[in-house]
């Protein structure tokens, strides 16, 4: 789950990180009431879960009401990248001397957190990154361990933060794997990191990903929900209790498990097939779900071919194909079903689909997933021309 700015700041805050002081606002009367709060000169900050606001013309700074009215107005409503502007955050402007990169996220090959520092941070870090992948400095760190200060002060010397600021930043950094660690965070990453000609390091900008799977022991994380970024097909899903991703190809994925919906969108690209989604329907899912998913996914208008890859454990095989007769039978699907279906109770559910009698313009069974993923592929790819 992404949080906006604002709400990254307000994270980082609890964990002691400092942030400049501003508010939220929605319209350009809110927007000066918070300037006067916050104190000019301000920034006003547009709130989109995107990157590169700046470059965008979506991060101005304003040194009067009058500024702020100018900027809040053409700011509110921008579409930045795709993402309409609806929320501002405005915060007291800060002097900056120097702008960092830091972030913290899990290596899952390594199986260690890593931060990632650099001195050269700001708005062009996708360019160094590029360009001089050397000055962003790697440390993995054990997570049994944890990180040390002494092992930031070495990464902010290896990252050639100027010694006059090791000190905040690695302050900042201690801080900060807390809340990564804590907080439950994918993602923990300041840019700019900036250093003030006073001397202070201040998080200037906050992008947070929190976890979704530790939701449970975060009560205080259901704000976030409310304000979650979803496409349709995404509010859908998640109205429905369903485990789904959205994805830009044109076949439709169901599988019972996360690996076997990964393992699918693996052999789907093997073939040559692009997957519209990923969609876990999960162990044990019944009938209700099967349907929910088939209806979810028929919303989909890029999905040519629906992929059922069930390998049957607690899932049964006949409350799969019971949940394909009713999904047919409640929505007109937009696009043929190839399905594979092995594993417990699996011949009950190919002669619960047989007796059905659906068509075989509808329903295609093939033996194994291989097989299976060239007959969608075939059909997507076939019908890409809308003959
Ligand atoms: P992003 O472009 O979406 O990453 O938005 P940021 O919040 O990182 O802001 C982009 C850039 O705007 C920063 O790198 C700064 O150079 C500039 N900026 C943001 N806040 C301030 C501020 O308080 N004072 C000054 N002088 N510049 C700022
Ligand atoms: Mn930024």
């Amino acid at each position: 789950m992404d949080l906006f700015e604002y709400q990254g700041k307000q994270y980082f805050a609890r964990y002691g990180i400092p942030v400049s002081p501003g508010g939220v606002a929605r319209t350009v009367d809110e927007a000066v009431e918070q300037a006067e709060a916050a104190g000019y000169p301000v920034v006003v900050k547009a709130q989109v879960q995107v990157g590169g606001r700046g470059k965008a013309g979506g991060i101005k700074l304003a040194q009067d009401a009058d500024e702020v009215r100018t900027h809040a107005g053409n700011i509110l409503g921008m579409d930045i990248k795709g993402h309409t502007v609806e929320v501002l955050w405005i915060e007291n402007a800060s002097d900056i001397e120097e702008e960092y990169y830091a972030s913290f996220t899990l290596d899952r090959a390594a199986k260690q957190h890593l931060l990632m520092l650099s001195a050269q941070g700001g708005v062009d870090i996708e360019e160094v990154a590029a360009t001089d992948p050397d000055a962003i400095v790697k440390l993995h760190i054990d997570p049994v361990d944890g990180l040390s200060r002494d092992a930031v002060r070495q990464a902010a010397a290896d990252g050639r933060i100027p010694e006059r600021a090791v000190d905040g930043v690695a302050d900042i950094l201690v801080l900060l794997y807390r809340c990564f660690v804590d907080g439950d965070c994918d993602l923990a990453e300041i840019n700019p990191l900036i250093l003030k000609p006073t001397g202070e390091v201040h998080a200037l900008d906050a992008k947070v990903s929190l976890d979704g799977n530790a939701a449970f022991r975060h009560p205080e994380w259901e704000e976030y929900g409310k304000t979650e970024v979803l496409d349709d097909r995404e509010q859908m899903a998640k109205a429905k209790g369903l485990q789904y991703i959205g994805l830009d190809g044109s076949i439709g994925i169901i599988a019972n498990g996360a690996g076997l919906a990964m393992s699918t969108l693996d052999v789907v690209n093997q073939v040559g097939g692009s997957a519209a989604n990923f969609l876990d329907i999960g162990g044990g899912a019944n009938a209700d779900v099967m349907a929910s998913a088939l209806d979810v996914i028929n919303h989909d208008e890029n999905v040519r071919s629906i992929f059922v890859n069930i390998f049957g454990g607690i899932t049964r095989g006949e409350e799969v194909a019971k949940g394909i007769v009713e999904g047919l039978s409640r929505v007109e699907l937009r696009a043929p079903i190839v399905i594979r279906l092995d594993g417990t109770n699996a011949e009950e559910g190919r002669q619960i689909i047989l007796d059905a009698g659906i068509p075989a313009d509808k329903l295609i069974s093939k033996p194994t997933m291989l097989e299976a993923a060239r007959e969608a592929v075939r059909i997507a790819n076939g019908s890409e021309g809308g003959a």
